[in-house]
């Protein structure tokens, strides 16, 4: 049943039902497996063009749940190349053949994309002998980001920059534009300048976390390694203050030994705007105001 959660009123203009933005969150999990929080995808729409953010474990299985047949997702962008964020491109490339997609999909990427999909074409290539010899089918086509910083879809603008996680030098986060509105998309990363250029007095900011007990942190030098790849809460409120977006959702959280409210409180300790954790099929209209909704339970 649909959960109404909270509107904001932002400001007032006419913007019919049609030139709304919409962001569903697919997953908004990390690389440990969780039913309740599948792997990290975003999935934007605005009028008859969607676009995927990161294809993580069990998109499909969101993407069934919210009736989509992915004849209309053609460009899919992936922030980084560990395997949380592209492990479903195959399940959905697959699939997608299955329900008979007319169009190919563009994969865009970091360096190394054209490998993976090329790896992944090597994998399946029984399958598709099985199914489609002699047949058409819907292909991946995989582009670098190298070769393109903004990519223009029929309506949506995707401005590609580059993030800061730690040791992964090709991972990046996304700002979507559309007419006067703007999303941004962190990706994995710790305090980025980027990040906060890019999200300045943005509509909505979707950003990860990472926040641990005291007694974790100490007890565990992998977790310490983990937790300088990510942002802590007090980074994200600096990013907060310093960027000041109209909403900002938290998403793909680490969190280990404290909880959801725990990390609402610490921000709002430092930090007054409106903040919330994402959940799975928890859906986002973005128009004249932030309408947010719960599709799931
Ligand atoms: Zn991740
Ligand atoms: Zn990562």
């Amino acid at each position: 049943m649909t959960k109404y959660f909270f509107i904001l009123i932002l400001f007032f203009s006419n913007v019919s039902a049609n030139e709304l933005l919409n962001i569903t969150f697919l997953g908004t999990g990390t690389p440990r497996p969780n039913i309740n929080k599948l792997g990290p995808s975003v999935l934007v729409k605005v009028k008859n063009e969607e676009i995927m953010l990161d294809v993580g474990r069990g998109t499909t299985l969101r993407l069934n749940q919210i009736g989509n047949n992915y004849s209309k997702i053609n460009n899919i962008y992936i922030s980084h190349l560990h395997f949380d964020h592209i492990v479903g491109v195959p399940d959905f490339w697959l699939t997608s053949n299955l329900w008979q997609k007319k169009t190919d999909t563009n994969i865009f990427g970091p360096v190394g994309i054209k490998n993976f999909c090329k790896g992944l074409r090597q994998s399946y290539e029984k399958d598709f002998e099985y199914r489609y010899s002699g047949n058409t089918h819907s292909k991946i086509i995989c582009h670098n980001y190298s070769e393109k910083k903004i990519i223009k879809n029929n309506f949506l603008e995707v401005k590609i920059f580059k993030n800061n996680h730690g040791h992964i030098e090709n991972s990046h986060g996304f700002k979507i534009i559309y007419n006067n509105k703007s999303i941004v998309y962190s990706g994995d990363t710790t305090y980025s300048k980027e990040v906060v250029k890019n999200a300045k007095n943005c509509d909505i900011l979707i950003h990860e976390v990472i926040a641990t007990s005291k007694k974790m942190r100490d007890n565990n030098k992998k977790l310490r390694s983990v937790i300088s790849t990510h942002t802590t809460i007090s980074q994200l409120s600096k990013i907060l203050n310093e960027s000041n977006p109209k909403l900002t959702i938290l998403n793909h959280a680490l969190l280990f030994g404290v909880s959801e409210k725990f990390v609402l409180n610490e921000i709002k300790e430092s930090y007054d705007g409106k903040v919330i954790f994402s959940k799975d099929m928890m859906s986002v209209d973005l128009g004249d105001e932030i309408n947010v909704f719960n599709i799931g339970n």
